[in-house]
C-alpha cells in the first residue's frame, strides 16, 4: 500500500530539515506523497516541489494557520494552496509582519528579564525561517540562558510567562474562507490536541463544517486507536474527508519520524485521492 504524510514542517518554519532534505528523506522512507505545511508560510514549497521531481515524491503545497475561536487555539492546514494567490500572499505577509512586531516585544520583555537576544542574531541563526518562539527558545539554549528549550518555555516564553506576547491570529472562519477562495482544501489539524470534551469537540466540528471545512485529521502520531476511530465517526457524521500526517519537525520533536510518527502511524494514499477531488 502506498503511504503518504500530509502534515510536515521544514526550516521555512520551525522544522530542522531544509525542504530538499525533507523530500529526500520522504523518498528514503518510501512515501509516495507529502504535504509541506509550514506555519504561516509557503516559502519552502517551491524548493520542496523541485526536490519532489528529483526524488520522485509528489509534494503538495500547504501551510498550517494558527487560528483562535473564543480563546481556543485551532490549527487549520490548507492543502493545494497556489503560491500566486493574491489573497494568500497578502495574508501571509500580514502574519509575517505581525510576528515581527510580536518578536520585537518579546525580545524587549526578555531583555527586562536579563536575557539579551537580538533580532539580528535570530535572523543570522535561522536565515530562511518564519521566526517563532521555538527559534527564540533554541537561541536561548545556544547562548546558555537555559539548559533546554523546555526551560525557556517554562521560565520565560510559555503562555503564562513574563516575556510571552500573544500572537495575532485569524479566526477559523476567515482562514477556511481564505483557503477555499484560493482553490485549496481546508483541514482541521490534530483536533484531539485541543482537549475539548466529546460534546464540545462535536460542536466545533459542526461549526467548522458550517464555515466550509473540508477535512479533519484522523491520523496523527499521538492519537490512541479509539481517538482516531472517534474522529472518523465524526467525519462520517458531518461529511468531512479524512486527512493525517506526522507533524514531523526533525530533531526538535525527538522520536517523531516522518510518515510513521512514533512508529505506528500509517496514512493511506487513497485519502489524498479523496482530498484532491475537493480542489477548487
Ligand atoms: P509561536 O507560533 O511563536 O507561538 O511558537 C509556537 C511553537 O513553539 C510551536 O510550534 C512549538 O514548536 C513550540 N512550542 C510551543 N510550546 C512549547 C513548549 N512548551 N515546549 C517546547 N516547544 C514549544
Ligand atoms: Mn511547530
Ligand atoms: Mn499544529
Ligand atoms: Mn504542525
Amino acid at each position: 500500500m502506498k503511504k503518504i504524510d500530509l502534515h510536515t514542517h521544514s526550516t521555512a518554519s520551525d522544522g530542522t530539515f531544509t525542504p530538499t532534505e525533507l523530500v529526500e528523506y520522504a523518498a528514503k522512507k518510501q512515501l509516495a506523497a507529502i504535504a509541506l505545511t509550514d506555519h504561516d508560510t509557503l516559502d519552502g514549497v517551491k524548493e520542496a516541489q523541485g526536490a519532489g521531481e528529483k526524488f520522485g515524491v509528489y509534494v503538495i503545497s500547504g501551510a498550517e494557520f494558527s487560528t483562535v475561536y473564543e480563546k481556543i487555539s485551532l490549527h487549520i492546514v490548507g492543502l493545494f494552496l497556489p503560491e500566486n494567490s493574491a489573497e494568500i500572499k497578502s495574508r501571509l505577509a500580514y502574519m509575517k509582519n505581525a510576528r515581527l512586531t510580536r518578536n520585537v516585544k518579546m525580545l524587549q520583555n526578555l531583555k527586562n528579564e536579563g536575557v539579551d537576544i537580538t533580532l539580528e542574531e535570530l535572523k543570522k541563526n535561522f536565515p530562511d525561517s518564519v521566526i517563532s518562539r521555538a527559534h527564540i527558545a533554541q537561541l536561548m539554549q545556544i547562548k546558555g540562558y537555559v539548559g533546554s528549550k523546555n526551560e525557556a518555555f517554562d521560565r520565560y516564553i510559555g503562555n503564562r510567562c513574563k516575556a510571552y506576547v500573544e500572537k495575532e491570529s485569524l479566526t477559523p472562519e476567515e482562514t477556511i474562507a481564505l483557503i477555499k477562495k484560493a482553490g485549496g482544501v481546508s483541514v482541521w489539524a490534530h483536533p484531539v490536541l485541543c482537549k475539548l470534551s466529546d460534546k464540545n469537540l462535536e460542536m466545533m466540528v459542526k461549526r467548522l463544517k458550517g464555515y466550509g471545512l473540508d477535512a479533519i485529521e484522523a491520523y496523527y502520531p499521538t492519537y490512541t486507536p479509539s481517538e482516531s476511530k472517534y474522529i472518523k465517526t465524526l467525519a462520517q457524521k458531518y461529511a468531512l474527508c479524512l486527512s493525517g500526517g506526522s507533524d514531523f519537525h526533525g530533531s526538535i520533536k525527538p522520536g517523531l519520524d516522518l510518515g510513521t510518527g512514533y512508529g505506528k502511524l500509517e496514512v493511506p494514499y487513497n485519502l489524498l485521492e479523496e482530498l484532491e477531488k475537493l480542489r477548487g
